[in-house]
């Protein structure tokens, strides 16, 4: 493997690590109101580069300028990412203890850099104090995270570990390899193949983070599309119910309408129309209260409601009212449908009134071309006038035309 010339090396390290920078300060601005910790890494990536500065000067700086600070401040980095990736992950951080091993580290490399100073030692503290920290901010995201943090955090966990393992290894070469090393001088193969490792990793890491960040904001807004999809179909629902009864309103009632005669018109499909009154309903306030009134229209509305098909449709029309839709269904159907639903509510006794006799009368209208929705709504009231005026608990059905020739009704 050829070897890699330090300066160079470092010199890449610096351009990487301040694009990073830009890249998450960038990100900060944008998200950093609604996610912490984005400026935590931003902040790590700047300090670890000004270290790598440092570092590229060393044999122009002071000993603790050269050698101790720039490791000092390449753990701050770490330690700071590990803030800001915790914080964004919503993990518990150990800020204290993490500052308390900072300390210890800088009181250990000051004591390295002037009593005891080897490159190898020197390598050996950066990375024997740099490998525990990845390893804590790997271990936290993997297993101290929910599940929504573990998925996003997934690529910064593998080079968060890979990080680790980078450094093991390096403690492993140093340890048993025992290199002779130059601090300011050319890298050997082992060191050129770790240096290059690091620089793969920081740029994983790097889209890893952006990667993490721009993932949660989808998977948020996401979820806010469909809170707000839930909130306007509730919404949708309740604007097009009757609170009483809980079956549709006329508002929306009429909009099925509309529909069907949409369909009939383009496509030639009838629909019939019930329109239901209930009889003498004044009575039943005037004897049992208007409580009772509204209960006698709920039983009313449920009984009507399971006795036509799954794809009809009824609402409250108005007072005591109802319509029927009876979407593709002829008179005579529609005809039938009627006098199934007068028997059965002037048969079945509401138990909750045993004594009290219901009974509804009901106006029949197919539908046809040549009538508007007005003109087939006028003509269903016709019909339902004609049952009152037939005695009540009746059905009175028929064409547009039939309707238009019952005698003193307009
Ligand atoms: P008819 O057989 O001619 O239809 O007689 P009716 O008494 O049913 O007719 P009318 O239209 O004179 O009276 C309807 C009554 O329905 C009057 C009103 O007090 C009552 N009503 C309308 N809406 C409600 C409601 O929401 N709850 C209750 N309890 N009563 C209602
Ligand atoms: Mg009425
Ligand atoms: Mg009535």
């Amino acid at each position: 493997m050829k070897q890699l010339d330090m300066n160079t090396v470092v010199q890449i390290f610096i351009l990487i690590r301040w694009v990073c920078t830009v890249v998450l300060l960038f990100l900060w601005v944008k998200y950093g109101k609604r996610y912490q910790g984005i400026r935590d890494m931003a902040v790590s990536f700047a300090i670890s580069a000004i270290a790598l500065i440092l570092f590229l000067f060393a044999d122009q700086l002071s000993s603790f300028a050269g050698i101790a600070l720039p490791n000092i401040l390449v753990l701050f980095g770490i330690c700071t990412f590990g803030i800001g990736v915790l914080t964004f992950a919503e993990a518990t951080v150990h800020k204290k203890e993490m500052f308390a091993y900072l300390a210890f580290f800088t009181i250990v490399i000051i004591y390295f850099t002037y009593s005891r100073f080897s490159v190898r030692y020197i390598m050996l503290l950066s990375s024997g104090f740099t490998m525990p920290v990845y390893a804590y901010i790997a271990w936290r995201l993997r297993w101290r995270t929910t599940a929504f943090y573990r998925a996003f955090t997934m690529g910064v966990q593998g080079a968060v570990s890979g990080f680790a393992m980078m450094h093991l290894i390096r403690i492993g070469w140093l340890l048993y390899c025992r290199p002779v090393l130059n601090y300011y001088g050319e890298c050997d193969d082992v060191q050129s193949f770790l240096f290059a490792l690091s620089q793969v990793l920081t740029l994983l890491l790097a889209f890893a983070i952006e990667h993490m960040i721009v993932n949660k904001r989808a998977h948020e807004a996401y979820n806010e599309t469909r809170t707000l999809a839930i909130q306007l179909e509730k919404k949708e629902a309740l604007a097009s119910t009757d609170a009483l009864t809980g079956i549709y309103n006329r508002r929306k009632i009429e909009s099925l309408i509309r529909d069907q005669h949409h369909i009939l018109m383009n496509v030639g499909t009838v629909f019939s129309i019930l329109l239901i009154d209930v009889d003498h309903f004044k009575n039943v306030n005037d004897r049992y209260g208007h409580t009772a009134g509204d209960a006698v229209l709920r039983h009313l509305s449920h009984c009507i409601r399971d006795n036509i098909r799954g794809f009809d449709d009824v609402g409250r029309w108005g007072g005591e009212e109802f319509l029927v839709l009876l979407p593709n269904a002829a008179l005579d159907e529609a005809r039938k449908t009627a006098e199934r639903l007068r028997r059965i509510v002037s048969e079945s006794a509401y138990t909750q009134l045993p004594e009290l006799t219901l009974t509804i009368s009901i106006g029949v209208i197919e539908a046809n071309r040549m009538m508007s929705i007005d003109e087939t709504l006028k003509s269903v009231d016709k019909m339902l006038y004609s049952a009152k005026a037939n005695g009540r608990n009746s059905v009175f059905s028929g064409s547009a035309e039939m309707a238009a020739s019952v005698s003193g009704v307009e």
